[in-house]
């Protein structure tokens, strides 16, 4: 294949140097000058609608951040019918437009830099440098989709076929497309689901997870006055009764989702039971993601690697490490360095630069966390733990379990299960992760390469990463997706993305 075909002309954002004092400290001083308050409404054809609003208090310390008014089911159905609207006019726009219209939101995101990183950290609670990576990968999947939409979609791509008949294949939009994101990267994916329906022909109504309403709203303004069109793009906060209005209207073509393995269920339910055609759903969702350690591994290097993997965004992500399988040869050196390496990690306020773990996103978060950690301390060995400021704050905890089959649910936060296997029963440890039914991360630390090879072949994993750490998944480099309970399998951020938008259809002219 022309190496091209998959990786078109682009580059993704280079960010900033962490290293360089002068712009961080410039770039702190401009984040403390950013002035609130914000609001998020249903926005329906370029109109906020009026209605109840709630506060949006802030992850770190409760403060007020602005408010949010919650959509009612009659404003989500309205959104949907006013997207049902747009979709003639939007998916005949040529998708040289649509890709522009992309490219000029990838700027705007650059040029509303300070912004967007204010709103990252007080409604999400991010440290500065998990906030730089997600304004970062929002410029990049912005750019990304473009010029994949301008790959995919400019054209009809031509196929052979015998002497006499011309074939082609044409991409189109399905229809309205519901995007139902998460407060974990709730300007990177929220962004991400709404480019890659939009560039793939489709109008949307996004639901913003909600507790980060706000970041949301600011980016569907981006988008609007970077040309994309009032009745093409619509925003419905609120809670799981506005996305399940959502889903129950006739309009919807299809549902692009990434949170919770059980809310895809309800969801893939509630598609099921729907009257008329069957709809499709892109869903992106957890994994009790397994490390494996052997006995050729790089103490420091595996340190450094499952700390960051496991604890960096406060365990707050999909990707992250929640289970490490370490070779019982050198099991205790092993725990001891990750014990030590985590020992230093830095837990409060995460506008502090020297922060590296900011709060959990909620009480109710906490409290899950809390009260998982008291249940299983008694029957679990304890490696680290502390105590944590007060809020919405858990210190880091590495907690040794029997065995890997030990882990049956996914622990949304800093807590890492360590079990330890024989060499000899390194098979039996993977057919316990394989029995688990997730298939989201996989990491592999060893030196030999063919173990490595024979590991990641021995599970469906969607993202393997050998020798390194298992988070941060880099747009157009490592498409981001898994399989059985972690998704249905498309990837973000890779070449077959946006066909799963798309409506694909032959033509077969006989000449
Ligand atoms: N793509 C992110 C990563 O690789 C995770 C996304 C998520 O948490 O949903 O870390």
């Amino acid at each position: 294949l022309p190496r091209d075909l998959f990786a078109p002309e682009r580059r993704n954002s280079p960010g900033l140097a962490f290293g360089d004092g002068v712009a961080v400290g410039g770039l702190i001083a401009a984040l403390a000058q950013v002035a609130g308050p914000f609001t998020a409404a249903p926005i329906i054809d370029g109109r906020e609608e009026p209605g109840r609003t709630r506060s949006v208090a802030s992850p770190i310390d409760g403060a007020h951040l602005g408010h949010v008014t919650e959509a009612e089911t009659a404003s989500a159905t309205r959104a949907m019918d006013a997207a049902a609207g747009g979709f003639a006019g939007w998916s005949a726009t040529p998708a040289e437009t649509r890709a522009a219209c992309l490219d000029r939101a990838a700027d705007a995101v650059e040029e509303q830099r300070e912004t967007l990183l204010h709103l990252l950290q007080a409604e999400a609670g991010k440290t500065l440098d998990d906030a730089l990576a997600e304004w970062r990968e929002t410029i990049d999947f912005l750019r990304y989709y473009a010029a994949e939409g301008r790959r995919l979609f400019a054209e009809p791509l031509s196929l052979p076929g015998p002497a006499g008949e011309t074939n082609s294949l044409t991409l189109r939009g399905r229809g309205v497309f519901a995007a139902i994101s998460p407060w974990n990267f709730p300007l990177a994916i929220f962004t991400g689901q709404v480019a890659a329906a939009l560039m793939a022909g489709n109008t949307v109504v996004a639901k913003p997870a909600p507790q980060t309403p706000l970041i949301a709203a600011h980016a569907v303004r981006l988008l609007q006055q970077a040309g994309v069109p009032n009745d093409a793009l619509h925003l419905v906060p609120g809670g799981p009764e506005v996305g399940a209005a959502l889903i129950a209207h006739p309009a919807l073509a299809g549902v692009v989702f990434t949170g919770s393995t059980a809310t895809a269920r309800t969801i893939n339910q509630a598609l099921a039971a729907r009257a008329g055609a069957i709809l499709p759903l892109i869903a992106e969702t957890g994994g009790i993601n397994a490390m494996i350690v052997d006995a050729t591994a790089l103490p420091e290097q595996v340190a450094d690697d499952v700390v960051s993997s496991a604890f960096r965004s406060a365990g707050q992500r999909c990707s992250a490490l929640r289970l490490l399988l370490v070779q019982e040869d050198v099991a205790d050196t092993m725990i001891a360095a990750i014990v030590g390496a985590a020992a230093e990690l830095r837990v409060g306020d995460p506008r502090d630069l020297a922060t590296d773990l900011g709060p959990v996103i909620d009480a109710a978060a906490k409290t899950r966390l809390d009260h998982y950690i008291a249940q299983i301390r008694p029957q679990a060995r304890l490696h680290l733990a502390g105590t944590a400021p007060s809020g919405h704050y858990v210190m880091p905890h590495i907690i040794e379990i029997g065995r890997a089959g030990d882990l049956r649910e996914e622990v949304f936060g800093p807590v890492l299960h360590v079990a330890r296997y024989k060499a000899g029963s390194l098979t039996d440890a993977l057919q316990e992760i394989r029995r688990g039914g997730y298939g989201l991360t996989l990491g592999i630390h060893s030196r030999i390469e063919a173990l490595a090879v024979e590991v990641a072949a021995a599970l469906p994993h969607g993202n393997v990463y050998v020798n390194r750490n298992m988070i941060g998944a880099v747009v157009g480099s490592q498409p981001f997706g898994g399989s059985g309970l972690s998704g249905t399998g498309p990837k973000a951020g890779g070449p077959h993305y946006l066909a799963r938008f798309a409506i694909e259809r032959t033509l077969t002219i006989n000449t």
